[in-house]
């Protein structure tokens, strides 16, 4: 198994506003966290003042199940910030939660692992000395190849 180790990158972090707070906060106690439309029960990624379906400002945030599957992916072998180069090739990819929103995430999967569709569930990662979302295929699936 291939080992991510993310930690000693000097890359830049998230640019945190107030909007997004919640769910960097989130990601640092290792959790995963959405926006919920409480008007209209829809889940919404990435963080926005009103609903992108009913526009409604009675946005809440919850925790998911950060279970997901692939929509698409690439590996990156020359990363556009150059403290990644440290890490290449790595994978990013769309994946969709089973709540209902895609997001891009960095993938943590082996290049034989990777498949549209497959089933993928979340896991932070210390990239840099901060604690980020990732991806990667869980754990009663590991023995899988
Ligand atoms: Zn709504």
């Amino acid at each position: 198994m291939k080992s991510f180790d993310f930690a000693p990158l000097n890359v830049p972090g998230p640019t945190k506003i107030p909007l997004t707070e919640p769910f960097w906060q989130a990601a640092a106690n290792g959790e995963l966290h959405m926006q919920y439309c409480e008007c209209c029960q829809s889940y919404v990624f990435y963080p926005r003042e009103i609903c992108p379906c009913c526009w409604s400002d009675q946005l809440t945030w919850r925790q998911v199940t950060g279970q997901a599957t692939i929509k698409t992916y690439t590996t990156i072998w020359k990363p556009g910030q150059p403290g990644w180069s440290a890490v290449t090739p790595y994978t990013v990819g769309i994946i969709q939660l089973d709540e209902g929103p895609s997001m891009l995430a960095l993938l943590l999967l082996e290049p034989e692992q990777l498949e549209v569709g497959r089933a993928v569930c979340f896991k932070t990662i210390n990239i840099g000395g901060q604690l980020m979302p990732a991806f990667t295929i869980p754990e009663d699936n590991h023995h899988d190849k």
